[in-house]
């Protein structure tokens, strides 16, 4: 007899028998381990979870489009950019960085803002925060950084003392703790914030001339915020309070779009702006960079399983297409391995089969085997090359650009050491409410810190990016501002 639609099903298709006694030796007991069954259901159940990302384990995903409109076609060759009206499938993550994955979304803490566009090149992912810029800017600081994030290793507390003794260390961070600590540090909702591609990229024209551009998603939602006591008491009330918001917000037909913008920058300023425009702790001035409009994207579909697309979705800033490269930005250049190695770890090293991953566009290589091949392995196709046996070939037009490299190989930090103009920029850009709130969630966070020398080499950061905001801070915390320490 062949299994009704209505049977369950072990998972190798034969129908189930019972699915709520196990087989026992008599009514009491011992359990057989002849019920395979059982055996089965336990052993599925334990392995259930794929581990959790390291960092950005909380998310919230969601289907949608992107429509240009814009020609931006004379400064980059990518096909899904090439004409205003043409429209591209795509998939966004948001996230929360630190917490774990059953942690509060209405925490102070910067999110994630994940983009993989369809595109009929191959995918491109556009793995970016909702803030322009980041704690640190070279790759070799990320491990220790998220250490001081997360739980002490004797008490599994989160530990303040390590979170600004890092920071008080390394002043790089000083803009992006500025922006964490100000009112966009926790979104009200994940429709109601920016997203940011942070990092500088290339983009190359069919000429094979190039720019260095940043990405701005500016939300149609406009811009809100908890403050810290609200996000306090929603994280108590309804900790999933943001992946909430957005699945009903899409359930009822309320669609959360954003304006895609870029600013454009010609190779030739790289060396002469008055920053360096690869670190990613600074901005560009769109005084000197305006917006250009590209296009919008829209969020309008909830993923139809939560595990299959959200969990399973791997994002790497190195996931490109023809017309979109990297720059030589140190954080950016440690994140082209980094993001792809946490994916062949968590999900496999054949992790670009599954749906949520797999290109629109056909995949032909050489890659062959490995755990969890779930497609048909390229069959008998020749898999090797180079070959005689008309496999597929490189498209040379396809190469990324050359730029040329000088110097000694060597472990060498940025040299522009200006931590503070920007970071000063900012607080000078605040209302005074503003202000106010600001200086109090960093009072209220560097109160727990233990060490008073921490905290006093912290304020000389503040108050080097603007005496007011280093002396406020000083005062909450009920000290003066310390002479260069
Ligand atoms: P601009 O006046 O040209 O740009 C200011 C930017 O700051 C706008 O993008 C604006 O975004 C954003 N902004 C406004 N209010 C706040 C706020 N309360 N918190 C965070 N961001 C805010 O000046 P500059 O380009 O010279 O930048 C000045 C400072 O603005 C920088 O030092 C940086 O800290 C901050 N900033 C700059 C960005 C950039 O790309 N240049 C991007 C984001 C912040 P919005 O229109 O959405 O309010």
């Amino acid at each position: 007899m062949t299994t009704n639609k209505n049977n369950l099903t072990t998972s190798w298709g034969a129908p189930v028998g019972d699915n709520q006694n196990s087989m026992t030796a008599g009514s009491r007991g011992p359990t057989l381990i002849q019920d395979v069954h059982l055996l089965e259901k336990l052993a599925h159940f334990n392995r259930e979870r794929v581990p959790e990302r390291v960092v950005h384990a909380k998310g919230a995903g969601a289907h949608g489009y992107f429509e240009v409109t814009n020609d931006v076609s004379k400064y980059t060759k990518a096909e899904f950019l090439s004409e205003v009206g043409k429209r591209t499938p795509l998939f966004v993550r948001f996230s929360t960085v630190a917490g774990e994955n059953g942690s509060a979304d209405s925490v102070r803490d910067p999110r994630g803002f994940a983009v993989k566009f369809y595109t009929e090149e191959g995918n491109y992912d556009l793995v970016g925060n909702n803030t322009p810029v980041f704690f640190i800017r070279d790759a070799i600081k990320f491990p220790d950084f998220i250490h001081t994030q997360k739980r002490h290793p004797v008490t599994h507390l989160k530990n303040p003392n390590a979170v600004w003794d890092f920071w008080s260390l390394s002043p790089e961070s000083l803009h992006q703790v500025t922006i964490l600590m100000s009112d966009r540090g926790i979104p009200a909702t994940y429709r109601h914030m920016h997203g940011f591609g942070s990092h500088t990229f290339k983009w190359v024209n069919a000429e094979g001339e190039g720019v260095w551009i940043k990405y701005h998603f500016k939300t149609e939602q406009g811009i809100k915020n908890l403050t810290e006591e609200v996000g306090t008491k929603i994280a108590g009330e309804n900790p999933d309070y943001h992946t909430q918001d957005l699945y009903e917000a899409i359930e009822k037909g309320d669609f959360p779009a954003w304006k895609l913008y870029v600013q454009i920058m010609p190779l030739e300023d790289a060396d002469t702006y008055r920053f360096d425009p690869f670190d990613v702790t600074k901005v560009w001035s769109q005084k000197d960079y305006p917006l250009i409009e590209v296009g919008r994207m829209v969020l309008n579909r909830n993923p139809e399983n939560y595990f299959a697309e959200v969990e399973q979705a791997t994002f790497s800033p190195g996931t490109l297409v023809p017309g979109i490269e990297p720059s030589p930005d140190k954080m950016l250049q440690g994140r082209l391995f980094a993001y792809a190695d946490a994916h062949r770890y968590r999900v496999g090293a054949n992790h670009n089969s599954l749906p949520i991953n797999r290109p629109k566009a056909e995949v032909h290589n050489y890659q062959r085997d490995g755990q969890m091949r779930i497609d048909s392995n390229g069959g008998g196709s020749v898999y090797y090359e180079p070959n005689s046996l008309g496999g597929p070939q490189e498209s040379p037009e396809n190469k990324t650009t050359a730029y040329p490299v000088s110097g000694s190989a060597d472990s060498t930090a940025y040299d522009h050491n200006d931590h503070y103009t920007q970071a000063g920029d900012l607080y000078r850009l605040l209302s005074e409410e503003e202000r106010i709130r600001l200086v109090s969630n960093i009072v209220g966070s560097m109160k727990q810190v233990t060490k008073d020398e921490i905290k006093l080499r912290q304020i000389q950061h503040f108050y080097k990016a603007d005496p007011e905001y280093g002396t406020r801070v000083a005062e909450g915390l009920g000290l003066s501002v310390p002479q260069e320490v």
